[in-house]
């Protein structure tokens, strides 16, 4: 097997996967980015701003690529063997294993570069992010980030559609607010009668939702730990994250893309005016309208 472009590993002369250090941090890097709420188009972008190195030398990355690192169970440290077997053993022609012969599911075959729980927490991360897609009628989990840290996790109340950034112009330059997205449906047709909201607002009620969430901390501790003991591994994932960033119990003042990405799953808007605050960890902060 060619370990040539196979990000992370090289053999030896029985060859046999081994770790290559330098290459298994930016696998590592990659897997924490995903889990801090990036997309595979922003750790892209990252990675090509930082100039990594991908496996010929050249600080490009596709964000395909990215994808199937993501995906790829050998960085868990084992294989499925039998996935495809031997139909002819003179022309080595193989076809692939459906189910003809049992798969043996090798735990330990070689070193891990990922540890299996966080490999576990990626995948349930992927799936959560193509439902939310779907529930959200968004076409992005997470459009240009970077510009926008709240794209896509805008929710509208009433029809539960992903809200759409606009800048409205006033003399004072341009005041962003969100929209839903079937507010203007078709012309002449009354869509979704949820009104705007700016984004100074969102931006405020985060910080003040964050600051209570460290309020009742220790109310919350009793909840993580639950679900480090009996969640699934993305839950574990986001206890033990959500209790190291709580440690210090510090207020925040302000937030930047990189904060809102790790720990807002998303906002809702009702047309009340009330704003509900759901984080990564699944605990809600409700603030009532005017
Ligand atoms: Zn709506």
């Amino acid at each position: 097997m060619s370990t040539k472009r196979f990000l992370g590993y090289d053999t030896d002369e029985k060859s046999k996967l081994v770790i290559n250090k330098e290459q298994a941090l930016i696998i590592e890097r990659i897997y924490d980015e995903f889990l801090s709420g990036k997309t595979v188009d922003c750790i892209k972008r990252i990675l090509e701003k930082e100039g990594v190195k991908n496996w010929n030398g050249k600080a490009m990355w596709q964000s395909t690529t990215i994808s199937s690192i993501l995906g790829n169970e050998k960085y868990k440290g084992d294989a499925i063997l039998q996935k495809s077997y031997t139909v002819d053993f003179l022309s080595k022609k193989r076809t692939k294993n459906e189910g003809h012969i049992q798969q043996y599911h090798m735990e330990e075959n070689h070193e891990a570069i990922i540890d299996p729980l966080i490999w576990e927490a990626v995948q349930l991360e992927q799936k959560r992010r193509s439902q939310y897609i779907k529930e959200h009628g968004t076409n992005s989990y997470s459009h240009k980030p970077e510009t926008n840290p709240f794209a896509g996790k805008v929710i509208c109340g009433t029809c539960n559609k992903a809200l759409t950034r606009k800048g409205w112009k006033t003399k004072n330059g341009y005041r962003k607010v969100w929209q839903c997205q079937d507010r203007y449906y078709a012309k002449g047709v009354q869509g979704c009668t949820n009104r705007h909201v700016d984004e100074a607002v969102l931006k405020e009620v985060f910080i003040l939702s964050w600051n209570r969430l460290l309020d009742n901390q220790e109310e919350l501790k009793k909840k993580w730990e639950i679900s480090v003991e009996f969640g699934d591994p993305l839950e574990q994932y986001r206890a033990v994250q959500f209790a190291d960033m709580s440690e210090n119990g510090e207020h925040i003042k302000d937030v930047d893309t990189d904060f809102i990405l790790r720990t807002l799953n998303h906002i809702k808007v009702f047309e009340t005016g009330k704003i509900v605050i759901q984080f990564m960890d699944k605990s809600e902060i409700t603030c009532e309208g005017e």
